[in-house]
Order: C-alpha cells, then sequence, then structure tokens
C-alpha cells in the first residue's frame, strides 16, 4: 500500500511539474509566435547602435503582393535623441511604420536605416538590442513579477531590476503586494490592472535601456493616478533617447519635440505641435476635436 501510495504521489508531483513545463512552453510560444517573414543575410554584421538616429529612405511597403502600396514612398528622418510622435486615422499605416522599423518585414524597396545602417545588413538579435518596444497590450507571463520584469533583459541583477520598478513607478505597488517580487501573476496569481501592466512594460524598457524606444501607447482609459504615474515615467524613459510613439493621448502629444501625421500611407504633416496647430491642417481639426472632448482616436478619425 505504500509503494502505490509512493508512487501515487510521484505521479501527481510529475503532473505537477508537466503543468509548470507546458506554462512554460505557453510562454516562450508567445515570445517566438512573432511573424517570420525575415531571416538574416549571410554576412549580416552586429547593428552599432551610437545615438539612435532612424532614417526610412523612400520606403515602400504593402502586406500582399496584389494589394495597394500601405505605405508609399515614405521619407523619414529622425536625429538621434529626438521624440517623435505618430498620429493619423485608422488604418493610416502608423502601425505598419513601426513594424518596418523594428523589421517585423522586410520593405518592398527602399531602406530603413538605424545610425546609417540599413537593418538588411544586421543581424536582427543587435537591432531587438537597440530596440526597446511598449506595446499597447502588456505581455505577462505566469511567473513572478520579478521574473516578468527580468524579461527584458535576463542577465539583469536584483538590484537593476529594483532600480528599474522605482523608474517606472512600480516598486510601491509591487511591494505592497504579500509577497513582493515573488508575487506569481497571471491566470492562477495575481492579476494586475491596465495601469500596473503599462508599468511594468515601462519597466521593462528601462532594464533594457536601449537607445530607441518603441511605443505603441495605450488607448484604454486609465484612473488619474495610473496615468499621471505613467506619464512620469514615460517623461522619465524618453529622456536621453530616441522615441517614436503611435501617441494616443493629448497629454503626451505635448513631450514630442515633432509631431508626425500619417494617412493614406504618407506623410501629410511634420512639424512640431505648435507649428502644425498654427498651420490648420489635420492635426489642429485633430487637436479642436479633441478639445471638444473626443479621445485621440475618435479625433483622428474625425478629422
Ligand atoms: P490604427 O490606428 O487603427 O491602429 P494604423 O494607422 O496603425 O491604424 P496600420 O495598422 O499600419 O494602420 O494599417 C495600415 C493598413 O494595413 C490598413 O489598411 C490595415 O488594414 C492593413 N494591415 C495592417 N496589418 C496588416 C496585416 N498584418 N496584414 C494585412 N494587412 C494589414
Amino acid at each position: 500500500t505504500f509503494r502505490i501510495l509512493n508512487s501515487s504521489r510521484d505521479l501527481a508531483l510529475s503532473l505537477v511539474e508537466t503543468a509548470q513545463y507546458v506554462g512554460y512552453i505557453e510562454d516562450t510560444l508567445q515570445v517566438i509566435a512573432q511573424p517570420q517573414s525575415v531571416v538574416d543575410a549571410p554576412n549580416a554584421k552586429q547593428l552599432v547602435a551610437k545615438g539612435g538616429a532612424v532614417e526610412l529612405r523612400n520606403v515602400r511597403f504593402s502586406y500582399g503582393d496584389n494589394r495597394s502600396d500601405t505605405l508609399h514612398r515614405l521619407n523619414l528622418r529622425i536625429p538621434a535623441g529626438q521624440k517623435v510622435g505618430i498620429v493619423g486615422p485608422s488604418g493610416a499605416g502608423k502601425s505598419t511604420l513601426v513594424h518596418l522599423l523594428q523589421r517585423l518585414y522586410d520593405v518592398h524597396s527602399g531602406e530603413v536605416l538605424i545610425d546609417g545602417q540599413p537593418l538588411t545588413e544586421v543581424k536582427q538579435d543587435s537591432l531587438r538590442a537597440a530596440l526597446a518596444v511598449v506595446p499597447q497590450e502588456i505581455t505577462l507571463f505566469h511567473r513572478t513579477l520579478m521574473e516578468n520584469i527580468r524579461f527584458a533583459r535576463p542577465e539583469a541583477t536584483d538590484e537593476e531590476v529594483y532600480a528599474a520598478a522605482r523608474a517606472a513607478c512600480c516598486d510601491a505597488f509591487i511591494r505592497a503586494t504579500p509577497d513582493g517580487y515573488n508575487t506569481l501573476v497571471g491566470e492562477r496569481g495575481m492579476k494586475l490592472s491596465g495601469g500596473q501592466r503599462q508599468r511594468i512594460g515601462i519597466a521593462r524598457a528601462f532594464l533594457k535601456d536601449a537607445p530607441i524606444i518603441i511605443l505603441d501607447e495605450a488607448t484604454s482609459a486609465l484612473d488619474t493616478e495610473s496615468e499621471m504615474e505613467i506619464q512620469r515615467s514615460l517623461v522619465r524613459l524618453m529622456r536621453g533617447r530616441t522615441v517614436i510613439a503611435v501617441a494616443h493621448r493629448l497629454s503626451t502629444l505635448t513631450a514630442f519635440d515633432r509631431i508626425i501625421v500619417v494617412k493614406g500611407g504618407q506623410i501629410v504633416e511634420d512639424g512640431t505641435a505648435t507649428e502644425l496647430r498654427q498651420r490648420g491642417g489635420l492635426f489642429e481639426t485633430m487637436w479642436r476635436l479633441q478639445a471638444e472632448g473626443l479621445s485621440v482616436d475618435e479625433a483622428e478619425n474625425a478629422a
């Protein structure tokens, strides 16, 4: 009887382990389930990121062979350290532009360059290391909060993770949980609010410490305190880095050095927020509609 009990306990243990592995495999699959259309050239070199200058030269791109261009001969030069907000109606090509910068797809013609190096000539690992992406929806794993932040740079020390969490205004809420940084996250663990998830995403970007930040601002409404903390930590994150942001919030639009209005796959306006408002074009209309209470997305589509 003892032996049977023992083996059923072993069986239960191995089931638990198997379930943990399945969780781990799920996590890994989520990370690698990205478009795989792009491969390193045989002679690909390491990207040497300096200040993080970005350039799109005459870029044409469409998602399928028979579709009309999503981006038409787009030209854009972003000097190192400039903070650029991209706005425009739904389907304009804003996300496509930031996807091409990450080389999730290759352009059909033209070039995308970082610090003068064409993305087609560099190793993708080195490209990924130069970019910190803060997406709208932060992917969290069924792991501890510590592991969820450290994911951005697995070799980071605990101290570095704490520093990133402090910079992203998540240290306080993490320490307020009973298990602190060891708190498990996810379906079977702690559920994080939208604002907390975003701050974890920002902490990851701090930890990665890349020269270029790609930010897809969340559209979801947050409580005022979360909103303020997120703005504060984003301003801190943007300091000294190149930023390309798909902007959805009026409050951040004013934090950018430059606004680009994309419509129909082309840049239709380009300047500071003040300049564009004076010009009286699409941006000014969007600005006015927002002032009347529409969200950025509603205003972009109504303008
Ligand atoms: P939104 O503000 O709604 O996110 P956007 O300006 O970011 O819009 P994109 O997502 O870049 O616009 O889309 C540009 C065009 O490309 C749209 O017509 C869209 O339907 C199309 N598109 C986007 N992603 C894909 C894809 N993976 N496959 C095929 N077509 C796509």
